[in-house]
């Protein structure tokens, strides 16, 4: 299963709307004879990848997969059928699918043949590679993962809309990873006026485009904002409210004109307009700021994960705060982690424990 795992990895940032799921095939003799990884939407499921490789030696053999096979015919067809006909006599598998055409389903279609199923062997693992999968799966909406620099002091900035570099160059590349692995980066149209950011994932490979969003509900955006620029990185989303399309209808055309798509959400709250992404097939937020959107999500407690990128200086209290006023101690992360980036420190983890 740690094998199949690692596969399934492979395919980080690059599966959406599909789960990471990673297959391998071993014999009675334990040779392992087939591995597969699910590499993209529209390619083949790992586990018809490691039964390819196979051939006749899955005849009799057992499959280790991280996810549940699938049942349902989508844009493949149906695993359970393929590893049937293969000859498999055992299915291993981490964890059940939370697809609603899924949810137990495959299992059964195997049981109901005969082959033996055991589940649940490295679920805890499996369940954190797929959180964005399962977030959507689940609460209809993509995984939310806070994203800050701070002082050691917990200061975001000198002083409100001033612009403050406080991490090393060593977060800003970490920064950029992190950004490669998720379908989209948000920020508030406060964020984009003070800093005008390109929003790009760079000196990282990215085989997909990178949706950028920006939360406008005000429609404050200039049409010649420098992330216009880079519309060749992916499109670009403003989530903005009708009243506001309706009042500045020109300058609502003056963005789409620069290639953004507008895309409008009644109600107010950070959490609907983090919903509304799902329909632009995004699983993973990283939520980048300022200080309002992220006061915003946290009260709302839409916010999945956290990761705070601390400088080893200090600002003052004057300075705005991380999460002002707001029941937040690093400490309180599930899961927490700590490494070092350069000078800086990257400390993360879960706001929930993930299930
Ligand atoms: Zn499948």
């Amino acid at each position: 299963m740690r094998r199949a795992l690692e596969h399934a990895r492979r395919a980080i940032g690059r599966t959406t709307p599909n789960p990471l799921v990673g297959a391998c095939i071993v014999t009675p003799d334990g040779i392992v004879v087939g591995d597969g990884c699910h590499e993209r939407a529209g390619d083949p499921h790992a586990e018809v990848e490691a039964l390819e490789e196979a051939g006749e030696r899955a005849r009799g053999a057992t499959l280790y997969c991280t996810l549940e096979p699938c049942v349902h015919t989508g844009r493949t067809g149906p695993c359970t059928e393929r590893i049937m006909a293969a000859g498999i006599v055992r299915v291993v598998a981490a964890m059940e699918d939370p697809f609603p055409l899924v949810q137990g389903r495959g299992f059964a279609a195997l049981r109901q043949r005969g082959i033996v199923v055991d589940t649940g062997v490295a679920r805890d693992e499996a369940v954190r590679l797929n959180q964005p999968f399962i977030t959507a799966m689940r609460e209809k909406r993509p995984f939310v993962i806070l994203k800050a620099a701070t002082s050691l002091d917990g200061r975001m900035a000198a002083a409100p809309g001033e612009r403050t570099q406080l991490t090393s160059e060593a977060s800003a590349r970490h920064a950029h990873y992190q950004r490669a692995q998720v379908d989209a980066i948000a920020i508030g149209s406060g964020t984009l006026l003070v800093d005008d950011p390109l929003l790009t994932a760079r000196l990282v490979y990215r085989e997909r485009p990178l949706t950028r969003v920006i939360f406008d509900r005000g429609l404050r955006a200039s049409p010649s904002a420098r992330v216009f620029s880079t519309l060749a990185s992916g499109p670009v989303i403003i989530v903005t409210s009708p009243e506001a399309r309706r009042l500045h209808a020109d300058r609502a055309h003056g963005l789409e004109s620069a290639g953004a798509t507008l895309l409008e959400v009644g109600d107010p709250s950070v959490t609907a307009a983090i919903r509304a992404l799902s329909t632009h097939d995004i699983q993973s937020v990283l939520l980048e700021g300022g200080a309002a959107i992220h006061q915003a999500a946290w009260e709302e407690d839409v916010v999945d994960y956290v990761q705070l990128y601390v400088a080893p200086m200090t600002i003052g209290a004057n300075a705005p705060g991380f999460l002002e006023g707001m029941a937040f101690t690093p400490a309180s992360l599930h899961e927490q982690r700590t490494r070092a980036l350069g000078p800086d420190s990257l400390i993360e983890g879960y706001v929930h424990r993930p299930d």
